[in-house]
């Protein structure tokens, strides 16, 4: 298959199940890092006790590069995906490349698979991933001494093919997501740890994710970050060491004030989402899915109409205004993109 018969079936396909043919490496081993390189994308090879299989030394991230009208390419937001995978690699003791070096990577990585990058609705998903390969099933309480850290490409389609759909969502008062501390890592670890818990709702309530709220505390989803909104404010959790710090999050929050949204930051206890959601609106953000509208929240298993059930004007006013930014048609007021 050529290249633009590899894109129309990525844009067929669930996201990223279509990897680019070329990868960016680079390992770290007796305290240094090798040179980095692009190379054809191929299986890696690694000793079955490295650290990751037994250990979960795994961190990622995942952004996106878009294609303009005029056929430029543009990643969104690079240097905030490379701090936060910094911070996923503290937490995991694992050694991270220079960020230049990431940066390059990245970049480098890109360049070589510029046709990969579909046009709009479509984008190029990149994955940097880092992991411990330490061959040593004694590690168990010892950082791992060796890492991988490569870079790979996918071209995906829009999130949402045949249209947005509001999701139906289960919410859990009674688990944590991952630890408390971990929550604002970008860890496998922590989607391994939940997946009993979303499996579980799946099954039995027929539900898209589940909206994890301890304590009386509204926290994220599995994979999204969480959103209430009406035709005047955003209201959204504080930052704190619990969630993930999503940027896309972050970018809907910087730019809701220039198109008259008040940005509450606030804990969102049980009390507030259910008297918030008899009006309002609710959405997921993430680099994937950017807003995604919620229509129905399960309350002890029992369905809850969010709104009008459907898919909030609110909702879609501030999805299309990022989505305005990353494709070239607002202007880019924050300097997020970066032509590639
Ligand atoms: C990646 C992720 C998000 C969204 O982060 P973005 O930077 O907006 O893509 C939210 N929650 C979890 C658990 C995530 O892993």
């Amino acid at each position: 298959m050529n290249v633009s018969e590899q894109l129309s079936r990525a844009m067929q396909l669930p996201f990223g199940k279509v990897l680019a043919d070329k990868m960016a490496i680079i390992e770290f081993s007796d305290g240094t890092w090798s040179n980095h390189r692009v190379q054809p994308l191929a299986p890696l090879s690694l000793s079955p006790a490295a650290h990751v299989f037994h250990y979960a030394s795994a961190c990622f991230e995942g952004l996106k590069v878009h294609r303009w009208k005029d056929g430029s390419i543009h990643a969104f937001r690079l240097g905030s995906h490379l701090k936060r995978l910094q911070n996923s690699a503290n937490l995991l003791c694992l050694p991270l490349p220079p960020l230049e070096t990431c940066r390059a990577m990245i970049t480098e990585v890109v360049q070589a698979c510029r046709d990969w990058v579909p046009d709009n609705p479509g984008t190029l998903y990149i994955r940097p991933t880092l992991i411990g390969t330490e061959p040593s099933i004694g590690s168990a309480s010892s950082p791992s001494k060796d890492a991988l850290f490569y870079v790979l490409v996918s071209p995906v389609g829009d999130y949402f093919k045949g249209g947005l759909r509001p999701l139906r969502i289960a919410v859990d008062t009674s688990h944590w997501r991952t630890s408390p501390e971990f929550g604002r890592a970008k860890a496998g670890a922590n989607y391994s740890a939940a997946l009993k818990m979303i499996q579980q709702a799946k099954s039995q309530m027929g539900v898209d994710q589940v909206l994890f709220a301890p304590n009386d505390d509204v926290q994220e989803t599995g994979a999204a970050n969480f959103l209430l909104i009406n035709d005047d404010s955003i209201l959204t959790k504080p930052l704190d060491t619990t969630f993930l710090h999503g940027i896309t999050r972050d970018s809907l929050l910087t730019l809701a004030p220039d198109i008259g949204y008040q940005v509450l930051e606030e804990k969102i206890t049980l009390d507030r989402l259910w008297n918030w959601v008899g009006q309002g609106e609710a959405a997921l953000s993430g680099t994937a899915a950017v807003l995604a509208p919620i229509g129905t929240l399960l309350r002890d298993g029992q369905a809850v109409t969010v709104g009008d059930g459907g898919v909030g004007a609110n909702t879609m006013k501030l999805r299309q205004a990022l989505l305005n930014i990353q494709k070239g048609e607002s202007p880019d007021r924050y300097h997020w993109l970066e032509r590639l």
